[in-house]
C-alpha cells in the first residue's frame, strides 16, 4: 500500500504513451546494433552492396532514435518502417527469399495491432501482408540479384531467424510486464483510497465478509473501530481543504502505525476509519482504540498545519457476534463513536453491552 503522502494518481493514456516509445527507443537501439553486426557479417561473406545498405540502415535507426528522443515519433515512425521494408526488400531481391530477412516484417504484426485505431490496424497489416505476399511470390519467378554462397546464405538465415526469436521474445516479455503493472495499477485504484492509500469503504466492506465468513468457521473473536476525526471541519475552516487533505492522509498514518500488520483498515467516509481487527476481542480492541487515541496526541499536529491546533480522534469499539452482519456490528461501533462525541470527544467508548 502506498504512503498517504503520495497519493496515487494513475493517468492511463499518459502512462501507456510514454512506455510505448520507450520501447520503440529500445527497439530502434537493438536494431541499429544488429545492422552493425550485418555490416561486419555481409563484408565478411562477400556481399559488399548488402553492407554498405546496413551504413544507410544504421543512420536511418540513429535517426529514428533522434527523432523519438525529441518526441518527433511520426519521423521516428517513417524512418523505422521505411528500413524495415526496403531492408527486408532489398535482402530478399539480392540475395534470396531463403536469407530469411522476410522474418522482420512479421514483427510489424503485434506493433502494428497495439499502436494505431482498429481502421488503420487492418489497413497497416492488408499492406503488410501485401507486401510480404508480393515479395514471396516475386521470388518464384526471379533469381536473387546478388546471389551468395550456399552456406553463406544458412548463415545468414540461421542469423536472422535467431534476431527475429530474440526479439519476439524480448517484446513479448515487455508487454507481458506492462499488462501486469496495468492490472496491478487497476486493483490498486479499485480497492484503495488515493488520498489516504487505505483500502475504499467498497474494498473494506468484501474483506469484511471474508472475515465474518471466518468468524462464523473458527470463532475466533473480531474487534471493529469506528475512527472518526473531531472537529475535522474546523481543521479545514482554518487552514483550508488542501491542509486538510494532507492531514488526512497523516491520520491514516498514525492509525496504520498503532495497529498490526493482519489488521484491515479503510477510509469509511470523509473524515471517518474503519479497521477490523482479527482474532481481537472488545478488550483487546479498546486497547488497541487507546493506543491509536494516544499517538493523535503524541504527534505534531503543528508541523502539518503550520497551526496550534492539535488533532484529535474518537473510537467507537464492537466486537463481533454471532450471527450478525457487518452492518449489525459497524453500527453498534457508530453508537459507541456517538457517545465518545457527545462525552466531548478524543475518547473511546466501548459498545454498550
Ligand atoms: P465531529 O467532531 O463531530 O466529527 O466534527 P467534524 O467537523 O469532524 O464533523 P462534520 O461531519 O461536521 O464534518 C466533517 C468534515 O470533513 C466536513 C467535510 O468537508 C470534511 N471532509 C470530508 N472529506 C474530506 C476530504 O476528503 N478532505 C477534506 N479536506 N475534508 C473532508
Ligand atoms: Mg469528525
Ligand atoms: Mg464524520
Amino acid at each position: 500500500m502506498k504512503s498517504a503522502t503520495t497519493p496515487m494518481n494513475y493517468e492511463p493514456e499518459r502512462d501507456r504513451r510514454p512506455q510505448f516509445w520507450r520501447l520503440a527507443m529500445r527497439c530502434a537501439q537493438i536494431a541499429g546494433t544488429v545492422d552493425v553486426i550485418f555490416f561486419f557479417l555481409f563484408h565478411a561473406l562477400g556481399s559488399p552492396i548488402l553492407a554498405w545498405v546496413n551504413v544507410v540502415s544504421v543512420a536511418m535507426y540513429a535517426g529514428a532514435y533522434y527523432a523519438l528522443k525529441h518526441h518527433r515519433n511520426r519521423i521516428a515512425v517513417v524512418l523505422i518502417w521505411a528500413e524495415v521494408l526496403g531492408h527486408a526488400g532489398l535482402g530478399i531481391v539480392l540475395i534470396g527469399w531463403e536469407s530469411g530477412f522476410h522474418y522482420y516484417l512479421l514483427m510489424f504484426i503485434p506493433a502494428i495491432c497495439v499502436s494505431a485505431s482498429r481502421k488503420w490496424a487492418i489497413y497497416a497489416l492488408l499492406a503488410l501482408w501485401g507486401y510480404y505476399t508480393a515479395l514471396d511470390v516475386l521470388m518464384w519467378y526471379i533469381e536473387p540479384l546478388q546471389p551468395i554462397h550456399q552456406t553463406a546464405l544458412h548463415i545468414v538465415h540461421l542469423f536472422n531467424l535467431s534476431v527475429v526469436f530474440a526479439m519476439f521474445s524480448y517484446l513479448s516479455s515487455y508487454y507481458l510486464r506492462m499488462v501486469v503493472t496495468a492490472q496491478r495499477k487497476l486493483r490498486e485504484m479499485a480497492t484503495t483510497d488515493s488520498l489516504t492509500g487505505l483500502f475504499n469503504r467498497r474494498h473494506m466492506t468484501y474483506l469484511a465478509e471474508k472475515e465474518l465468513a471466518r468468524f462464523s468457521r473458527s470463532g475466533h473473536p473480531v474487534g471493529f473501530l469506528l475512527l472518526d476525526v473531531d472537529h475535522f471541519k474546523s481543521i479545514n475552516d482554518a487552514y483550508g481543504h488542501e491542509t486538510g487533505d494532507r492531514v488526512l492522509g497523516f491520520v491514516a498514518d498514525v492509525i496504520r502505525e498503532e495497529l498490526r500488520a493482519q489488521d484491515l483498515i479503510g477510509r469509511w467516509g470523509g473524515e471517518e476509519f474503519l479497521a477490523i481487527l482479527p482474532d481481537t476481542d472488545s478488550g483487546k480492541a479498546q486497547a488497541s482504540a487507546e493506543r491509536i487515541r494516544n499517538a493523535f496526541l503524541a504527534r505534531d499536529w503543528s508541523a502539518i498545519t503550520g497551526g496550534d491546533a492539535d488533532v484529535t480522534i474518537s473510537i467507537g469499539v464492537s466486537e463481533l457476534r454471532a450471527g450478525e452482519d457487518l452492518s449489525a456490528a459497524v453500527s453498534r461501533a457508530d453508537e459507541a463513536l456517538y457517545r465518545g462525541k457527545t462525552g466531548g470527544r478524543n475518547r473511546v467508548e466501548l459498545e454498550t453491552i
